[in-house]
């Protein structure tokens, strides 16, 4: 027998027994989107290389060594999208969505990084991105998180905490990027090689670093809030004077950094204990330089990525979310005329109650065999058309789960019992 062909590491099929609890987050998620008035935006999955490239920029950890990337039969150089940051604004200067305009958009799909695969940490994952456009005071920081923190009170989600930063202007992290650097040069010997490396080329991100080791020498480095101007404060304090009003809690993380250039003031992340090291279900900030950067205008962005599988994972211990059953009823067809009526029949009734899961019998197999599926299907209800029930012009209604006696009745009563 041929070898059997298996999925890719780190990517994964989510079975049919799963994928109800992901459209019951996926409708809460777009209920939510839809409550504050942003609109989806659809993109493509493959992009030009550049595109990451000048937007992530190159001594980023995805740019460096997570992307897949391939030449076409064209000799192009693509990108299976590593997220939909650049993809979107890519997008809407395509289409010319920012001249003087607003937008509150948000985008769903797989997402593709060559990462170690482990628990929470995949090679295709899904996010949900929202992205907003030319909105520059605290308050759209604010409506983001308000947003991501609706959403967690929908799915009944009490265990994530808010973390807060700000990083300022670029000018401010300049200032900042050379205390680092003479604090962290200063500490040479205690540095591992990923962060002697960064020190070089993007410092702040040493502050992310996981390293256990390092994290002495890292809550000790000076705290880039200490460097922000008046402008950047007020922002700041803009927002968290909201999410107080709100009673929404929030922590300030110091250590919260987005090495890159183009991100400014707000950045912030969703963070749970629930989930061992892959902690961060949602993370977001503003990113006011990138529209300059991928060509266009300047204009103020904010936005943020959720991890499905990481919010599917806080949520799978979780027996009271509600369920879509695949079939309500099933056909059981006994006999050549039961066959060629049940056709029609089932056709008739979906006709009349289009929101019915019927599943059609196929196949002839004997009564006790089809009864069988019927219960495995997981129906309410067994309608079963034999020889009788067809000269009679009958169906035959058993009830799986209820202890009601089996009836015997026409298409017209039929409707009305199954409508209920
Ligand atoms: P990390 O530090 O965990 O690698 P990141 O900074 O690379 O995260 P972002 O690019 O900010 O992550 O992506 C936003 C969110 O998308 C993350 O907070 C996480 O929930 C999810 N995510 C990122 N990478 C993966 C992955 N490889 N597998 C599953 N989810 C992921
Ligand atoms: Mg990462």
């Amino acid at each position: 027998m041929a070898k059997n062909i298996q999925a890719i590491r780190g990517m994964h099929d989510v079975l049919p027994e799963q994928t109800s609890r992901w459209q019951f987050v996926e409708q809460t998620l777009r209920d939510v989107l839809g409550a504050y008035g942003y609109a989806e935006i659809r993109l493509p999955i493959v992009e030009k290389t550049e595109l990451f490239k000048r937007s992530i920029g190159e001594v980023t950890d995805i740019v460096e060594k997570e992307m897949y990337t391939f030449d076409d039969r064209n000799a192009d150089s693509l990108t299976l999208r590593p997220e939909g940051t650049a993809g979107c604004v890519r997008a809407c200067l395509e289409h010319g969505l920012l001249h003087n305009q607003v937008h509150r958009l948000w985008y769903y799909g797989q997402m593709f990084r060559y990462e170690r695969p482990q628990k929470g940490r995949y090679r295709q994952f899904i996010q949900l991105g929202v992205e907003t456009y030319g909105m520059e005071g605290p308050e759209i920081d604010a409506e983001l998180i308000m947003l991501s923190h609706r959403l967690w009170r929908r799915l009944g989600l009490d265990n994530l905490e808010l973390q807060l930063n700000s990083l300022g202007t670029v000018a401010e992290r300049a200032v900042y990027r050379d205390k680092l650097v003479e604090y962290f040069n200063a500490n040479l010997d205690l540095l591992d090689s990923d962060s002697k490396r960064r020190l070089q080329s993007n410092p702040l991100r040493i502050l992310d670093t996981k390293n256990p080791e390092m994290q002495e020498l890292v809550s000790h480095a000076p705290a880039l809030m200490d460097f922000l101007g008046a402008e950047s404060k007020a922002h700041f304090k803009g927002l968290t004077d909201t999410l107080e009003a709100l009673q929404i809690d929030y922590t300030i993380n110091q250590r919260l950094v987005r090495g890159l250039d183009y991100y400014s003031k707000t950045v912030f992340e969703w963070v749970t204990t629930e989930l061992g090291a892959q902690g961060t279900v949602c993370a977001g900030g503003r990113y006011d330089g990138l529209i300059e950067q991928l060509g266009g205008k300047p204009n103020y962005a904010v936005g943020f990525a959720m991890g499905m599988e990481r919010l599917l994972a806080l949520l799978e211990y979780r027996d009271d979310l509600p369920v879509v059953k695949p079939v309500d009823a099933y056909l059981i067809l006994v006999g050549e005329a039961a066959e060629k009526a049940g056709v029609i029949l089932a056709e008739q009734l979906r006709d009349a109650l289009p929101n019915l899961h019927l599943q059609m019998h196929c196949g002839a197999a004997s009564f006790k065999s089809q009864f069988k599926k019927a219960d495995k299907s997981g129906a309410d209800y067994a309608l079963i058309l034999g020889e009788d029930e067809v000269a009679d012009n009958k169906i035959s209604l058993k009830f799986l789960r209820r202890n009601t006696e089996q009836r015997t009745v026409s298409f017209a009563e039929l409707t009305e019992l199954l409508r209920i």
